[in-house]
């Protein structure tokens, strides 16, 4: 049995649900990819690290300094590393980063920082080899993603190293430079690394036990669905429910892979 699991911002937003992933992974052999987002919002009022990116790089074009914005992303991830004894060298990539920082740095290679940085803390936190996104999920000029590209890419560093950590929503064009997909798009990384293993099982660890028949966050306790088509999967995602980035179904449903939703904080 041979499982990707990819695992969404709020389920990576602190301390907490590190915990919760490690012990999720740690009970399943099984699991030998492992998606990552960057990290959420840990409360109502927090900000996910890919908005407070977005606002930075907004700061940027105007010639507004972001520092503020820069030190709270790196306390958040240094509580993390801190409080889980990760040895993970924040401080070096953040000086990294704030180097690169200029007016003319694109948005996208900005933002991917949030999925690259949290992924490299889980990699450690893990024990597993982290695989950067730049080097193994390829674009083509026209935007789409370069499908046997990346396949190809992700199954050699599979192979090579059994156990991955790589992170969501970005991946490298043509011509070297970074490139996002549109926002939630972790997820399609997770189907792609499914498709390119050909996993049994893709797990899509999210804070909601199922795919669910209204938005919790509206109604409340909905009945979860138990099973759905890849076609009517991709129909509700197309149409607003939140749980999962339409562009997920297509690589999966190509190599008729199942796609299982899961709950971070209630995993049984
Ligand atoms: N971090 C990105 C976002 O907030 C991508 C993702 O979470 O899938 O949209």
């Amino acid at each position: 049995m041979l499982k990707v699991a990819k695992f969404g911002g709020s389920s990576v937003a602190g301390t907490e649900q590190f915990k919760k992933v490690k012990a999720i992974v740690d009970r399943d052999p099984n699991i030998k990819v492992v998606v990552v987002s960057a990290a959420g919002k840990r409360s109502s009022d927090d900000h996910k690290l890919t908005d407070l990116l977005y606002l930075c790089h907004a700061h940027l074009s105007y010639g507004v300094p972001c520092d503020d914005i820069i030190h709270t992303i790196e306390q958040r991830l240094c509580q993390i590393r801190d409080e889980l004894g990760i040895s993970f060298d924040v401080g070096s990539e953040m000086e990294k980063l704030e180097k690169s920082m200029s007016k003319d740095m694109s948005a996208d290679e900005l933002v991917s920082r949030g999925e690259y940085l949290t992924s490299r803390l889980m990699a450690d936190y893990l024990g597993f080899q982290f695989v950067d996104a730049a080097d193994c999920v390829f674009f083509s000029f026209d935007g789409q993603i370069d499908r046997e590209k990346t396949y190809g890419a992700i199954a050699g560093a599979y192979e090579k190293y059994g156990r991955i950590v790589i992170p969501g929503f970005y991946g490298r064009l043509p011509n070297g430079r970074i490139r996002v997909m549109t926002r939630g798009g972790s997820d399609i990384s997770g189907a792609l690394a499914a498709a390119a293993i050909d996993a049994d099982v893709y797990e899509n660890w999210t804070d909601v036990s199922g795919f669910l028949m209204a938005d919790p966050k509206i109604v409340p306790d909905p009945r979860p669905i138990e099973r759905i088509t890849y076609a009517e999967l991709r129909e509700l995602s197309y149409i607003g429910a939140q749980v999962l980035h339409e562009g997920t179904v297509s690589p999966v449903r190509e190599k008729n892979i199942p796609l299982n939703i899961r709950n971070t904080n209630q995993p049984e």
